[in-house]
């Protein structure tokens, strides 16, 4: 007997009679009392592949079961936001050598929140007072090559930033006004200063600094490491490669710091932070998520990324005019990346056409253009669906040749 005809059966005969017992097992009765319903499909959302990476407009990554068991069983039931904050910031802190966490509505927020800690301290009227920073320290130093659309970030706070490219600069710069020293992590080669200079330059003028490690996750070790290295507060993005919710994030280091963020978050109303809510289960969500992240094999893993990569890489690099490479970005999206590209007198399409190709397909399939060519991840790829990717690259590469 279909399914379909098992259901149709279930609702028209009465429940408990004999013939239904013995020939329908229960659980056709609990699927047919909560209908599944695909809302995605429903309304009409194309779904994809996704071979191009942790990217916010992608919806960044997907949630380990045990995350959306976790979110599902915390909807459940009521707790006060406060203690839920206090014991996973406990759990995070732990696990990240921090003296204290709190879970932010991701890292953009943890960069607010934390800025607007550093400013106002646990004074409640200056808490009230921002943006309007009137009577506080009030400057940020940041490195010229760090100095990119990350900082509005901290300006949302009143804040206001001072570029500066050398040691020298530095010091000059730092004043009677110098509320905090920023960090951007993923651009750290793009600048002068190193991340322990940076620190003891700080420590030496007792300046608190931060750091932006958003994306900086693998390796695993970042978690911990500008904790150790000294940095006053952390900020990581939730829902990137560690799969937390995608509007969550952590925000990490000293104690009190971290106390007075919190009290321009929620649940305190009033202040800059009150639309940066994290409710109760995607709290509780960033913490089983973190706790899994940092608990997996990360050497299996990244060994499965490497033989998935090299599969799509054979599969095309045969096509005549078609070369790859395989690299690993430095800092930052840090996995396996294949870049393909091909000779355009030999194989006529552009990256953007392929793209769309990809895209329009089916299943559809989401890549990256990189100058002519196209880079393709497979840290977001769900099991088996490199062999799509693979079918599907070769497919389209071999039907637009000349
Ligand atoms: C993604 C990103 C952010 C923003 O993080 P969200 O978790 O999306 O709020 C901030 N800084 C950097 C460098 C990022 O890559």
């Amino acid at each position: 007997m279909k399914r379909r005809d098992l259901l149709k059966l279930a609702t028209v005969l009465p429940i408990g009679t004999g013939v239904v017992s013995g020939l329908i097992p229960v659980s056709a009765f609990a699927k047919a009392t909560v209908a599944k319903r695909d809302i995605l499909k429903e309304l009409g959302i194309r779904t994809f592949v996704n071979a191009a990476g942790t990217y916010t407009a992608m919806t960044a990554s997907l949630m380990h079961d045990e995350v959306i068991e976790t979110i599902k069983e915390g909807a459940k039931q009521f707790a006060m936001l406060d203690e839920v904050q206090d014991r996973v910031g406990e759990k995070i802190a732990e696990l990240c050598h921090a003296e204290a966490a709190t879970v932010t509505a991701g890292c953009w927020s943890a960069l607010v929140l934390g800025m607007a800690g550093v400013l106002t301290g646990m004074d409640m009227k200056k808490v009230a007072q921002l943006p309007d920073v009137t009577g506080m320290k009030a400057e940020v130093i940041v490195q010229k090559g760090h100095n990119i659309g990350y900082v509005h970030a901290l300006t949302n706070t009143g804040a206001t930033i001072v570029e500066i490219e050398t040691v020298q600069e530095l010091e000059k710069a730092i004043s009677e006004k110098t509320a905090m020293m920023w960090f951007l992590n993923s651009y750290a080669p793009s600048g002068k200063i190193q991340h322990e200079e940076w620190v003891a330059i700080a420590k030496k003028h007792k300046i608190p600094t931060m750091i932006d490690m958003a994306a900086d996750v693998p390796p695993v070790s970042n978690l911990w490491k500008y904790n150790d290295l000294g940095f006053d507060l952390v900020c990581v993005s939730g829902g990137k490669a560690i799969r937390g919710p995608q509007s969550a994030g952590i925000l990490m280091g000293r104690k009190d710091l971290i106390a007075a963020a919190r009290l321009s978050a929620p649940p305190r109303g009033g202040n800059i932070g009150r639309g940066m809510k994290v409710n109760k289960e995607e709290v509780l969500g960033m913490y089983v998520a973190l706790e899994k992240y940092i608990n997996q094999d990360h050497d299996a893993e990244w060994k499965m990324w490497e033989g998935k990569i090299d599969s799509i890489a054979k599969s095309v690099s045969s096509i005549t005019g078609v070369t790859t490479e395989v690299s690993v970005p430095p800092v930052a999206n840090h996995t396996p990346l294949l870049f393909i590209k091909w000779d355009e007198t030999k194989i006529k399409t552009t990256n953007k056409d392929l793209m769309l190709k990809l895209r329009n397909g089916s299943p559809s399939i989401e890549v990256m253009a990189n100058g002519t060519g196209i880079n393709i991840t497979v840290f977001m790829l769900k099991e088996g669906e490199e062999k799509i990717v693979a079918k599907r690259v070769r497919e389209e590469l071999l039907s637009a040749m000349a």
